[in-house]
């Protein structure tokens, strides 16, 4: 399936303008697909960002594809911007979590 075919099934979340990509994701919940024989990000097909750059979400929703909620910036300001949400720490509480129950 290609990629506008997917982005017709997506689903608008109207509370918050997000538009939720319910095709395949990654383990960290990012929207991938096959595209010209490559596993890609959907959000950077969507920005059409190059290969140097990180796609970033306004809203903080991994699996939304709203454009509008996307913007295209570098690794730094993906930490920086984790930073801000206070999101690193809670993922990797998370992550220690789901590690700790298959012990
Ligand atoms: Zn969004």
């Amino acid at each position: 399936m290609g990629l506008a075919a997917w982005v017709d099934k997506a689903v608008w979340w109207h509370s918050s303008g997000c538009l939720l990509w319910v095709g395949p994701v990654d383990e960290e919940g990012y929207p991938r697909i096959y595209h010209g024989g490559k596993n890609k990000r959907v959000t950077r097909l969507i920005c059409g960002a190059p290969d140097d750059k990180r796609v970033l979400h306004h809203c903080d929703v991994p699996c939304c594809i709203n454009p509008d909620h996307l913007y295209v910036g570098t690794g730094k300001q993906n930490a920086a911007d984790m930073h801000r949400r206070g999101r690193a720490h809670v993922k990797r509480d998370a992550l220690n979590a789901r590690f700790a129950k298959r012990d």
